[in-house]
Order: C-alpha cells, then structure tokens, then sequence
C-alpha cells in the first residue's frame, strides 16, 4: 500500500493556504443532500459537527454518554496554546511550530505541525466570539502561562476548567445547529462497526445502549473524533468511559494505525494509593508554572518535607535542565521522576512519588493569587489525598495521560479508508512522538473548526453517491458481526469480572511498554497478552442482557478491543529500535540518560495494515522529512 500523506510542497508558511484553494467545493445549495456521520462530540468533533452543520451539511453525530457536554474533553484543566504573542516575550506562529515539532522529537509531519501553528491564532478568536471566559490580566486582554517545553507564555486558560469551558463553546454552537435541524444528536449511541461500501467509508453500526438495539446508519461519509485510548492501560488520566472500539473496529476495516506505541506520561498525576484504585487524577502542568518539583538529597528520607532543609533537597529538574527548569517537556520531567524513585529517593509511604511544592510561589505571590489561579485543582488534591497542599507538598507521579498515536490521516485528515476522516485525539497527526502541554485542546478545535470543514467538500465534490440503505449486503454483514460480539461476550458465563480482565492487562501494559520497554519485556508482553486475552474470552463474566442498559456489557467489548490493541502497541515498540519521545527504549540512550533517537532508520511513521485475525498485522512506512526544523538532540538544559 502506497501512503499519499497529500502533505503540500513550496514555503511552509503559505502550504495550507494553496492546499485550500485547490480543493474543491461544494456549492451552498447542495451542501444539505449530503449527510455526514460524526462520531464523537467532544472537542473535536462537536466543534466538527457544529461546524458541518452551520455550513449547511446534514449531519448525524453520535456519543456514548448521555449529553455531548460530557465528553472526556470537558477534564481537560491547564488551557489552549495559541501564538498570539500577548505578552510581546518572543512568540510567533513559527515558534510554535518549531517548538511542536523538537517537542514531538521529530517524528511528526511539519506541514501539519505548520498548519496547525497557524490556525492557532483563530481559535482563540473562535472560542471569545462564542464568549469562552478565558482568563483576562488586568488590562483586560486575555492572560497567559506556560507550558512544558516552551520558554514563552502562549497558553490561555479558564482557572483549571479550560477543556470544561471549550466544550460549553462548542457545545453551544452545535446546539443551535440541533435547533437549526442540521445536526442530529445521537446520544447513547455507541458505533460498534464501520459500514464500507465499494472501498468507502458509507456509514457505522451502532448499539443504542438503553435499549440495545442494533442498528445501521448510512451516511456520504464518515468522520471519527472519538478520543484517546490511554485506558489501555486500565489506569489513567482518561475519563473511564474513554476507549478505542471506534478507531480499533475501522483499523479492521481497512484503516491504518499510526505510532500506536506513542503514548504519553504525564508527570504530574496524584499517585497510585491502592490495588483496587480505578482511577488516576491528572494536577495540571499548569502546576508547574509556580510549583517546584524536587526530592530529598538523601535516599530513604521518610522526614516530614517541612523539616528537610533546603541543602537537603534536590530540586532535580532545576539542577538538570537549568534553561526550562520545571518547565520541561512532559517525557523529559516523568523520565526524571522515574529515575530518582528508581534511586530510592521516592517520597510517600510507596516511594514512588515526587514533591511538586508551592512554599515559594506563596510567599512570594501570596496565597490567594495561587488560589485564584490553580484553587480548583488544590481543591481536588485535598478531596483525595486529605492533605492541604497550600501547607505541605503535593505529590505527584507520571501517569498514562494521552496517545499521540491513532488512526493513520493524510494532510486531509483522511484515513486510509476513502471517505473516513478522523479528527483530534483518535487520530495520530500532529505531535510526533510526544505532545507538548495545552495542544490537544488546539488540534481538536483546529481539526473540528478549520480543517476538516475545508477538506471534507473536496472529498464530496469529487465523488458520486450512489443512493444506499441500511439493507444494503455490507450494512447486514457489519450488523450480524455486531450481534455475534455481543452474542459471545453475554454466552460465555465465566467467573472473572472484566475489569479484572482489564487491570491484569494494565498491568502488563505498565510493567513492559509504559514509561520504559525493552525488547525483553516488549516479547514477554507479547505473549502474556495473547494468553490472557484467550482466557477472557473463556472466562468473562459479563452479567445482565443484551436488550437493557448494561455497563459490564459496554466494558466488555472495549476492553476486548483493548486486548488487540495492546498487542499492536507492544509490537510497534518493539519494531522501533530506538527512544524517541515518549517512547523510551531502554537500550537506546544518551549518556546521560536522555532518549537516543535514530533518525536514519526510524524517521518514517509506522502504519500498520490489519492483515485479518490470527495473521500479524503489515508495517508501512511514511517518510518523515525535515526541511524546516533540522533533527537534533533534543536539548532543554
Ligand atoms: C485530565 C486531563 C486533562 C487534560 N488537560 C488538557 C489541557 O489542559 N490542555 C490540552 O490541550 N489537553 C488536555 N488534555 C487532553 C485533551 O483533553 C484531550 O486530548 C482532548 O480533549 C480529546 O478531545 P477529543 O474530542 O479528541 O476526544 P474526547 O473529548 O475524548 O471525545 C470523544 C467523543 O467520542 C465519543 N465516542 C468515543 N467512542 C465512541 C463510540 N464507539 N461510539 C460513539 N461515540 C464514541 C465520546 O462519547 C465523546 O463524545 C487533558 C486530558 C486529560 C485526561
């Protein structure tokens, strides 16, 4: 298989700009005989949907939860970049861009990474004219911090409810689309299968999951913003319900999965406490604008942090990386965390956390300036742990945050099937091997908002829809597949609970391909997971019916899709014999310890083919090139 990234040619800076003009349009008037299926109404694609809908589309847009305002994006606390240069510190579109792309450790497409630099500027524009209560400095305009990996402040937030705050924009914006008639929502509705007619995307199965009704839904084409599937590793950042069945069920149809062992580790998260924890909190990166991370000098200290001096702290990241400090891209700081527990200077009852400290900022901002910028978060961490972290150190460790991996898209943001675009978390585009703070948010609403409603008319105008219904052969095969699944999943009456399943495979998951793997562990991964997996489907026991609302049946079938899923990750880490990012090859590092990338055999982006069960999937390969932001070692010190 040929891979066309479709990525422009000539001066970065006006590529999208001549991309768009080449692509054709779709007259006004005929935009409403087109429909359009969006699954996912989170950021990406209620703003998609929004979007598609205002330029008269018909669109019919679906989520599992009951109210698109309950996306996952709505956790999303620290904020949205933008290179709007407000605080006159030496920001510009193309700092951004070159940061993205040394931040993503060159293994992102720089026309994308370009694009996405300059629509941010836009959004932020967007999101004030829907009335977005973006933080405001005293002049009035709109304030900034900083993010990891960046040495300007670009990042616009609302408190630590940025992502709360967007969807309530877009969520806005596609309900006057909903009363407007464009927009169909289909709340509860999850998509179990892609419908592919004659080699394109033309429409999905879905369960209801009140009723459980399966059904088809035909559509002109079909576009996934269905999120991230860090829950593959049972326990994350992610909202619970977050999972992979959409993106994995059309990678079995014929869409390729790109990086798929691109995850991130978000450094700051309040640590594990329990076995039977099923959950982890994110503390926003934002903290680390004020906040110090630091250890004692000394292993085993077990000293209330208040009695250990300062010559007897180690304020690590400072002391390493003295240009970026705290600030360091995420990989960086979760890597470092790792390596002073490793060295038994861990602190808490398991060892396995840091400090994150605000004595300082509070001495010297006050306490209710840190209050009003970071209060809800605080509140948060007292809720949890019981500790008052405007008295004594939080403490954090690195968790499974967000995956840069996903569905394989060109420049157009669509997937190796023709009329399947896929948008925002779910897709692998924009940020290499690691993302940098506050730009997800960005790319979900340069996706939804800017990208896909130029790219998708080009797509419509340029093909013929045959008329194609829910009897159509593909529609029933897709449906009779669905039933089968949900068929075996309720037969099989087994003794083990599927988050059971679900927390071994995590297990495996965080022990052999988490924020370190080698090749040993990646092969032992390799064959636990295939083993576990056969004994979930022997022995799961998933309770209730198939016709009423049934959570441990919703769970069952991603958590099926995860186990498939974890073997690609484990084997595309495996493949990729050197670290980049957030992808740490044990074996392949600096002397000093940092990720020891490979570019002359690994500067490509590793799609792989689903070859059909029981076969191994097929390797193709993007070639990254770099004519802007030459690859160098990362260097943040
Ligand atoms: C705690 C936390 C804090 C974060 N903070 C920030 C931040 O400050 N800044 C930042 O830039 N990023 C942040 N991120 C990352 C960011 O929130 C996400 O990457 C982003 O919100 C993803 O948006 P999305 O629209 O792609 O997916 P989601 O918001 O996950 O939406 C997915 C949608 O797809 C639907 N869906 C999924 N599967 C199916 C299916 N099979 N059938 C039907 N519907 C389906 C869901 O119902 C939902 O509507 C944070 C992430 C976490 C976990």
């Amino acid at each position: 298989m040929e891979l066309n990234s479709k990525s422009p040619d000539g001066p970065i800076e006006t590529r999208w700009e001549r991309h768009r003009f080449h692509l054709k349009l779709v007259n006004p008037a005929n935009k409403r005989k087109y429909t359009i299926i969006m699954v996912g109404s989170g950021l990406a694609g209620g703003s998609a949907a929004a979007t598609l809908g205002e330029l008269g589309y018909n669109v019919k847009c679906f989520c599992f939860q009951d109210s698109p305002r309950r996306a996952h994006s709505i956790a999303a606390q620290g904020g949205i970049n933008a290179a709007k240069n407000y605080h006159n510190d030496g920001d510009s579109i193309y700092r951004l861009f070159y940061d993205t792309v040394k931040g993503g450790d060159f293994r992102a497409r720089e026309s994308n990474v370009y694009r996405l630099a300059d629509i941010s500027v836009d959004i932020i524009d967007q999101c004030v004219a829907q009335g977005v209560p973006f933080a405001r400095e005293y002049s009035g305009y709109l304030d900034n911090r900083s993010f990891g990996g960046a040495q300007v402040s670009r990042t616009f937030y609302a408190r630590g409810q940025t992502g709360q705050q967007l969807l309530l924009g877009a969520y806005q914006a596609l309900e006057r689309q909903v009363g407007n008639g464009t927009v169909t929502m289909y709340p509860r509705t999850e998509m179990l299968d892609l419908i592919v007619i004659d080699g394109r995307a033309r429409g999905i199965v879905t369960r209801n999951l009140v009723t459980g009704k399966i059904e088809s839904h035909m559509a002109d084409a079909v576009v996934l913003g269905t999120g991230g599937y860090g829950n593959v590793f049972y326990l994350s950042t992610n909202a619970k319900g977050s999972n992979a069945t959409a993106i994995w069920r059309a990678h079995k149809r014929g869409a390729l999965f790109a990086n798929p062992c691109f995850t991130q580790i978000h450094p700051t998260c309040i640590p594990v406490s329990g076995e039977y924890q099923s959950k982890l909190t994110l503390m926003s990166e934002s903290l680390r604008n004020d906040g110090r991370v630091w250890v004692p000098k000394q292993k085993g200290d077990k000293r209330d942090p208040a009695k250990i001096p300062e010559d007897e702290r180690d304020y690590f990241l400072e002391r390493k990386y003295p240009s970026f400090g705290n600030l360091v891209p995420r990989d960086v700081a979760s890597r470092n965390a790792k390596m002073v527990c490793d060295e038994g200077r861990g602190v808490g009852e398991t060892g396995l956390a840091v400090y994150l400290d605000f004595r300082d900022a509070i001495k010297r901002l006050g306490e209710s300036t840190i209050k009003e910028r970071y209060g809800n978060l605080f509140d948060m961490y007292e809720r949890i742990t019981g500790e008052n972290p405007y008295r004594t150190p939080m403490r954090i460790y690195p968790a499974i945050h967000y995956t840069m991996g996903g569905l394989w898209v060109d420049y157009n943001l669509m997937s190796t099937i023709p009329g399947m675009y896929v948008i925002g978390e779910a897709n692998f585009s924009d940020h290499g091997a690691n993302r940098l703070g506050a730009s997800a948010l960005m790319q979900g609403l340069a996706d939804g908002y800017f990208v896909l409603p130029n790219t998708i008319g080009d797509y419509l105008a340029s093909e013929k829809f045959e008329k194609v219904d829910a009897s159509h052969p593909a529609a029933r095969e897709a449906e009779a597949k669905v039933n089968e699944s949900v068929r075996r999943l309720l037969s099989a009456k087994g003794t083990r609970t599927v988050d059971s399943y679900h927390r071994e495979l995590g297990k495996i998951m965080w022990e052999h391909c988490g924020m370190a793997r080698n090749a040993n562990g990646l092969k032992t991964a390799l064959q636990q997971i295939p083993e576990l997996r056969e004994q979930f489907w022997r022995d799961v026991k998933v309770l209730g019916t198939g016709e009423e609302l049934n959570q441990s049946l919703e769970k069952a079938g991603r958590v099926a899709d995860f186990f498939e899923l974890a073997e690609l990750m484990c084997l595309d880490a495996l493949e990729r014999n050197e670290s980049c990012g957030g992808h740490f090859r044990e074996e392949y590092q600096t002397p000093d310890g940092e990720a020891a990338r490979d570019d002359e055999h690994y500067a490509y982006v590793a799609a792989w083919e689903f070859a059909g069960a029981g076969k191994p999937p097929v390797l193709h390969k993007e070639p990254l090139t770099f004519e802007y932001v030459h690859p160098s070692q990362r260097s943040y010190k």
